[in-house]
């Protein structure tokens, strides 16, 4: 019998509703009852674990890092892991998590649109969805993964699509690796994943900021990063990876002194190219890092990981360590 852990983090899955809105307040516990019903759970050995009880947008990076530690300790002793966490941050959190991870025990996150006390609820289904998946033999060796509204989807490029609708999450490019409902589990294709970046000793990420472009974008907000102690930049340029021309300049000038910047695009969907003059053409020649698929949210992570690893020692600098994990993932071309 496969013994699963889940870990509470909080989000709608685990909140009620207040005359001040949502609260987060429902246990580890009860969310697995909740479940039941769902799915064959007779058939799963599962320990309910409250790791935060947190709405993921007031989360940071040291409590996702908490959450990675949890989960590799749970990794030792289960056969797999759901993380129930807010839909808000997810696709952040999950990757980071996914930067961490080794092995073959699946981590597979999921949450809600639906506060708990819904009167109709998507969080109990798609809770047993996740612990399905997470038990079967398919999901072994898959990495981290996210379940939502029956479908299994990669963590590398995965997005949150929709702010209420119930079919909240897609990876755009690279569509759900499974299906899981009353039918079963069924596994369309098996992701890329990459051998794990950051280690969990590391207590705090560099700073790494995301410049958003904008019609008529100056260069005050990367000046700004950039006093704040950024350490690598992200650019979400417009279309296939442009930015407005006052950026385009402060971005050279960076990449001239050899300081880390990655173009991913504010799109959703599709690769990063360098095309235009004055835009991305001259940002890539100049070794700008083009972020394939990955949101801008999730390239940030990577760069920040990349840094951790590469600061003061041999080896690939942070831009080749980039550049190699992003082909392993089949975001970039090799
Ligand atoms: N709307 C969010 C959620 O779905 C709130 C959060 O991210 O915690 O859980």
């Amino acid at each position: 019998m496969p013994d699963l852990v889940l870990l509470s983090t909080g989000g709608t899955i685990a909140t009620t509703s207040t005359e001040a809105g949502r609260v987060v307040g429902v246990d580890a516990k009860t969310l697995l009852r909740s479940a039941e019903g769902h799915w064959d759970s007779g058939a799963v050995r599962v320990r309910a674990l409250d790791v935060k009880r947190l709405v993921s947008f007031a989360a940071t990076t040291e409590d996702v890092l908490d959450l990675a530690r949890a989960v590799r300790a749970a990794s030792a002793e289960a056969d797999g892991i759901v993380v129930t966490h807010g839909t808000d941050s997810m696709e952040e959190a999950a990757f980071l998590v996914s930067l961490t991870h080794e092995g073959e025990v699946p981590v597979v996150f999921t949450g809600a649109q639906r506060p708990f006390d819904d009167t109709a609820p998507d969080g109990p289904r798609n809770l047993a969805s996740a612990l399905r998946w997470a038990a079967s033999s398919e999901a072994r060796g898959t990495g981290v993964s996210v379940v939502f509204d029956d479908k299994v989807l990669p963590v590398v490029g995965v997005r949150k699509v929709h702010t209420l609708a119930l079919s909240a999450f897609a990876a755009p490019g690279r569509g759900p690796i499974a299906t899981v409902d009353e039918a079963g589990v069924r596994l369309h294709a098996r992701p890329s994943v990459a051998p794990a970046l950051l280690s969990l000793d590391v207590e705090r990420l560099p700073r790494v900021d995301v410049i958003g472009q904008y019609l008529g974008a100056d260069a005050v907000a990367l000046e700004a990063a950039l006093a704040c102690g950024a350490r690598g930049l992200v650019v979400a340029g417009f279309g296939a990876g442009n930015t407005a021309p006052d950026v385009t300049e402060a971005c050279l000038a960076l990449l001239d002194e050899g300081f880390p910047v990655a173009v991913a695009s504010r799109v959703g969907s599709g690769a990063v190219l360098g095309l235009y003059s004055g835009g991305g053409a001259d940002l890539l020649r100049a070794g700008a890092i083009p972020a394939g698929d990955l949101s801008p949210w999730q390239t940030r992570l990577l760069l920040a990981a990349a840094l951790t690893r590469t600061a003061g020692q041999d080896g690939p600098g942070t831009v080749e360590t980039c550049r190699r994990w992003l082909e392993q993932v089949g975001a970039v071309a090799r």
